[in-house]
Formats: C-alpha cells, structure tokens, sequence
C-alpha cells in the first residue's frame, strides 16, 4: 500500500469522520456531539462550513484529525460510493467500518514509516508481511477484536524496531 493510499482524501469520502464520533466541549471541540449523528456543521453537500476556521472557532480536534485514508476506503472500496447523507440506515455500519479501517489504515501508517529504516534482511520481510497482513484484514471485514489482537502484535513488533532508530 502506498502511501498517498494512507492519507486523507475527503473528495472521496462520505464525511465519515463528521458522523462516527462523538465529541464533547472540551479545548479541542466548541460543541459536543453523539456518535453516529451528523455534526450541525455538516452542509447539505456533505462539507464542514467552518472548515477554514476550525481552530479559531474552537474545533481543534478536528484541524488535526487524519483518518490515514480510511474514509475513503470505506466510502468507495467498502460503499461504492453510497453515502450516509443518502441512505441513513447506512449509519451504524459505516460507522463501525470507517472506525475499524482507521485502526488498521493507522497501524498500515506506522508499519508504512519502517520502511526509511535500513532494517536487516529478516526485520524487513516481517515489516511488509505485517503490512500485507493487516491490510488483508481490511478487506476480511475483521472484528474489533481481531484488530485488538492484530495491534498489540504489530506494536509489539514496532518497538522492537527502536534498536534500528539511528543506525542509518
Ligand atoms: S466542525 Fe466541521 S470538520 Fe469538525 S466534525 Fe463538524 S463538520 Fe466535521
């Protein structure tokens, strides 16, 4: 998986991020919000109207939110581009695929960032077996509690890494 594949392109995505989490009135947040519901600064076409002035309004939880390209993932690969604005009983499960996709689109992210290490040979072909494996687990629809699992492998594996750090 490349890497512009784990960034964010929200021209491809249902605003997925706008609905699945909540929030509440915090420094990062000016508003609170439940899951699963769209925020009120959602337009009709699906785009945030504060988008230009998310920190100065008070919504700097969402100026830093990255996705690592799960949104449009779910919304084209998972979807086909079918949205929740359109069909809201779409709601609960994009929502709970666009949260899976993102835990593992974030693990894809950080196994992706091993590559600029010179690793060993052996450290190498586990860093992109990892990667093969947890990408495949996106398409397999894995459960919560197979991402759990997947993750404090791959973390563990990671920190491994450290004695790498510095050595190039
Ligand atoms: S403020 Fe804008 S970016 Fe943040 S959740 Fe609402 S619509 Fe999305």
């Amino acid at each position: 998986m490349t890497q512009s594949l784990l960034s964010a392109d929200c021209s491809q995505c249902a605003a997925l991020c706008c609905m699945t989490f909540e929030f509440e009135v915090s420094d990062d947040f000016a508003i609170s919000k439940p899951a699963n519901t769209a925020c009120r600064n959602l337009d009709e076409c699906g785009d945030c109207k504060v988008h230009d002035t998310l920190e100065d309004l008070g919504f700097r939880g969402c100026a830093v939110f990255e996705c690592y390209g799960a949104g449009q993932r779910v919304t084209q690969d998972m979807f086909g581009g079918r949205t929740w604005q359109d069909d809201p009983s779409l709601i609960p499960l994009m929502a709970e695929r666009f949260r899976q996709v993102r835990r593992l689109h974030e693990l894809l992210m950080l196994l992706e960032a091993g590559a600029v290490l010179a690793l060993p040979q052996v450290d190498e072909a586990q860093r992109v077996s990892w990667a093969e494996r947890v990408d495949m687990l996106v398409s397999a629809d894995a459960s919560d509690e197979e991402i759990d699992a997947v993750s404090k492998e791959v973390h563990g594996f990671l920190r491994s890494l450290q004695r790498h750090v510095g050595q190039r």
